[in-house]
């Protein structure tokens, strides 16, 4: 097995990356396991922050690291949260007041598109000149009040037309198969496979 780092805090990501990466031969080590110091995301594009972040766990622990960055662009706010997603409505990261936000911040406004983007970043080391890069999309639009109790973030207020139901009133299954996430996993493997580390 080959081991990589993931870039994140967040036990389910590590879970649910190791499940798909292991019949691969990959061993997916969250950064906690290493004390790696928390870092930064400076940067006003996903790509950015995730790479930003893969290079730095790399340094710390001098393995193959994987980082991802995600985040909801609405059209009518010029692409809005974006990198901010998390804390939209500021410190501390709160799903509630950033609904409530986005919300106010829509109000009266008929364009409703939005989408989900998803970046994935691995390094084989923290100076690797080519990394491999992956991302995912999910388009729909904001509803003008949550429905659903599923799934996290934006998702109550995330309307796919083409399944009259919100992120949040899919299961996890349906969800990963049709999110940003899922997107960037797949071309992630795809890359992998093309590029065996
Ligand atoms: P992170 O990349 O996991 O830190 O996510 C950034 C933020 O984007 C989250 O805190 C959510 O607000 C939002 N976000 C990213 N992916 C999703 C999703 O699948 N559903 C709802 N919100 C999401």
């Amino acid at each position: 097995m080959k081991q990589i780092v993931l870039a994140s805090n967040n036990p389910g990501k590590a879970r649910e990356l190791g499940q798909l990466l292991g019949p691969l031969g990959f061993e997916v080590l969250p950064q906690s396991t290493f004390d790696v110091p928390p870092v930064d995301e400076p940067f006003p594009g996903f790509v950015e922050n995730a790479l930003h972040k893969a290079r730095h766990a790399a340094r710390h622990v001098g393995l193959p690291a994987l980082a991802d960055d995600s985040g909801l662009c609405v059209a009518a706010l010029g692409g809005e949260p974006g990198v901010h997603s998390a804390r939209f409505a500021g410190e501390p990261s709160s799903d509630a007041r950033n609904n409530t936000l986005l919300l106010h911040r829509l109000a009266g406004e008929t364009d409703r598109r939005a989408y989900f983007y998803c970046a994935l970043v691995l390094v084989r080391s923290s100076l690797d000149p080519r990394p491999l890069i992956a991302d995912g999309e999910w388009h729909g639009e904001i509803l003008a009040a949550p429905r659903g109790e599923a799934g996290f973030g934006y998702d109550p207020l995330f309307w796919l037309p083409d399944l009259g139901q919100t992120a949040a009133e899919l299961d996890a299954t349906l969800k990963n198969r049709l999110s940003h996430r899922g997107a960037a996993l797949r071309h992630l493997l795809a890359r992998l496979e093309a590029h065996p580390l």
